[in-house]
């Protein structure tokens, strides 16, 4: 039986941090099927389709990983997929709380779906989207963090109407 593994999130935007789980889970599963959630309710930069376009080109060229969108219960999507674990990265302690949260109430939901947890490398650990979008909303370097499409995307949504 194929090993698929589902890894949530808003990806708003993509960020190397994303990327890094993404290659660790591909060496774990056979199969990653990455979904990005609308989550309105975070009143995301990017729409949607900027976001599944993002990813997709961030992530080309990876064997195995499959970009769709999902809404609704993870679990469903899941379970739909023939997902058997549900894919979260771990950064710093501050996650933790939040994650074990979902974790448990996923199981709750339904309880053949795991939860699996990953570590990104070192200097990812505090790399988040909001931090990504919030240094570059003030014209701050962040090359080190997002592909260079990502920054020219920024760039240009952030700045519009702004030499
Ligand atoms: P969500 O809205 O579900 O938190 P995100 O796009 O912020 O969506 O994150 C998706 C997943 O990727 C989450 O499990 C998050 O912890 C993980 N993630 C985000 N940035 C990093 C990073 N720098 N290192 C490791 N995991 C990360």
């Amino acid at each position: 039986m194929k090993k698929i593994g589902v890894y949530p999130g808003t990806f708003d935007p993509v960020t190397y941090g994303h990327i890094d789980i993404i290659k660790r889970s591909l060496k774990i599963f056979d199969k990653v099927i990455l979904a990005v959630a609308p989550n309105p309710q975070k009143a995301p930069l990017f729409n949607i389709v900027e976001r599944v376009s993002m990813v997709q080109e961030a992530t080309r060229g990876l064997k195995n990983l499959q970009i769709e969108q999902f809404d609704g219960l993870l679990v469903d999507f899941a379970k739909r997929q023939g997902g058997i674990a549900v894919i979260r990265g771990l950064r710093a302690v501050s996650d933790f709380e939040y994650e074990l949260q979902i974790a448990l109430m996923n199981r709750k939901l339904d309880a053949e779906v795991e939860t699996v947890f990953m570590m990104p490398s070192q200097e990812y650990i505090y790399l988040t989207s909001s931090l990504v979008k919030a240094v570059a909303s003030y014209g701050g370097e962040i090359k080190d963090f997002v592909p260079d499409f990502v920054l020219k995307k920024l760039k240009e949504k952030l700045w519009k109407g702004h030499p």
